[in-house]
């Protein structure tokens, strides 16, 4: 084959994509995969969706650009109206952008001008997790705790303090599950305090942790007392749903299991869950308002609000609420992961399964008692990922410790999967783990 133009991260060659319906997708010499991972978690409706392609056929011949400091749009008026009735109370101003790192660097970038606006000049930094994940563009991996992604361009950045996201699942000690949500909470605290509570503008998470840290769930206790200790230093509170949004994990947003309400909330992926590139930050009223009477917001992005993108999201909202979809994401999420669990009487290799909604992935170890990893040259998390993808099913893997080593799966379909496609789904992981562990010499319980 000619050598391509167009380049990503490696030389890895995939198949060329035909076309896709619901949960799958095509590629051109006729060959059928599932997409058990939504793409990267954004195909919450699944594919081809003949509503929302209708309304964006619709858009197209009105108008495709319109560019926000000449005209208002009806799509981007009616997709914000939309948003703000489906978040917690309190958050009602969305501001669009065309991707999660936008979103992100839009959340700070607001923090930042409204402590401004408070006096309080002096507040800057932003503490987040490792592992995390909060996007590409130089200000979100600065956030980011995942080294492999950030370690190459720290010369470029101001690096931001981090504490550890909650890896109970690892912690070996007699602490109750509340008792560990609220030592790792304490963390932020700790760090408020070592860095100067002064300097610290906000504190980023992920509700539900995404690809970097394989779906991890905090302790309930974690949440509650984590905005605490945000009021108790005047710190905004920002939630990264990019991943977690628009229904993955059985609510509109993850906030809402915990009734902890962030101050800023980052929204992409499966809000118009890959129909058009689109993203959205969303705030508290006297946030913005704030901003706005200061001045403005000094800050934009030339496609936000575009019409059709807008126009596509308006349907993709319209299609959860029509399907049902969060709460099928909530049902059908418990049954997958019901599956997931069963495989670890087959695989003494799985070490741990979670996640919630149809956000969930399963970790790969050598030992389960001690939960060490499998050893990182095994490249468990490709090896899987290939096998799976040879036999017609997509998922998506991460290095799991601090991305060095460590295997998880994100097994996170489109939130239309039915009972049958779940069956589907589990009958070819099963074939691949098979297959797995008769490479790597891995027990099987047959
Ligand atoms: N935040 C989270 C939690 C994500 O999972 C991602 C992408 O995976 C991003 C931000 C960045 O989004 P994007 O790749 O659309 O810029």
């Amino acid at each position: 084959m000619a050598q391509s133009n167009l380049f990503y991260q490696s030389r890895l060659g995939r198949p060329m994509l035909d076309r896709a319906e619901g949960i799958y997708m095509w590629d051109t010499s006729g060959k059928r995969y599932i997409d058990g991972s939504s793409g990267a978690m954004v195909s919450n409706i699944g594919h081809s969706n003949p509503n929302v392609i209708a309304a964006m056929k619709a858009q197209m011949d009105k108008s495709t650009f319109g560019y926000r400091l000449h005209f208002q749009n009806e799509p981007a008026e009616t997709l914000a109206r939309k948003t703000a009735e489906l978040m917690p109370d309190g958050l009602d101003r969305v501001f669009f952008v065309s991707g999660g790192s936008e979103a992100v660097e839009s959340a700070v970038k607001l923090a930042r001008q409204y402590t401004l606006t408070q006096g309080q000049d002096s507040r800057w930094k932003v503490i987040s997790r490792f592992p995390s994940y909060h996007g590409g563009t130089l200000g979100a991996v600065a956030l980011t705790g995942y080294d492999p992604l950030s370690k190459p361009f720290a010369p470029l950045f101001q690096d931001m303090p981090k504490i550890a996201a909650p890896l109970c699942y690892l912690d070996r000690d007699n602490l109750s599950e509340d008792e560990r949500g609220l030592k790792y909470a304490e963390l932020l605290r700790d760090k408020i305090l070592e860095e100067g509570p002064d300097s610290v503008l906000a504190f980023i998470m992920e509700p539900v942790g995404g690809a970097s840290t394989g779906a991890l769930v905090a302790p309930d206790s974690y949440y509650s007392r984590i905005r605490e200790i945000c009021d108790e230093f005047g710190i905004l509170l920002i939630y990264d749903e990019v991943m977690t949004g628009a229904g993955r994990t059985g609510k509109f947003v993850a906030s809402e299991h915990w009734g902890v309400t962030p101050d800023i909330v980052a929204l992409s992926k499966g809000f118009a869950a890959g129909y058009a590139p689109l993203g959205a930050m969303v705030a508290k009223t006297p946030i913005v308002d704030a901003v706005l009477d200061a001045g403005g917001f000094m800050h934009g992005f030339t496609y936000a609000g575009n019409p059709l993108a807008c126009a596509a999201g308006v349907a993709v909202l319209d299609e959860l609420k029509r399907q049902d979809l969060i709460n099928n994401a909530a049902n059908i999420g418990g049954v997958l992961k019901q599956e997931l669990t069963g495989l670890m009487d087959r695989y003494p290799f799985i070490g741990d399964v979670r996640g919630k909604g149809l956000l969930l992935a399963f970790e790969l170890v050598s030992d389960r008692t001690t939960m060490s990893p499998l050893p990182k040259d095994f490249n468990a998390f490709n090896r899987l990922v290939d096998l799976a993808y040879e036999r017609g099913l997509i998922i998506y893997s991460r290095r799991t410790r601090g991305g060095y080593e460590g295997d998880h799966f994100l097994v996170c379909p489109p939130l239309i999967v039915t009972r049958e496609q779940v069956n589907e789904i589990m009958a070819i992981l099963t074939e691949s783990l098979d297959a797995m562990a008769d490479e790597m010499n891995l027990q099987v319980v047959r």
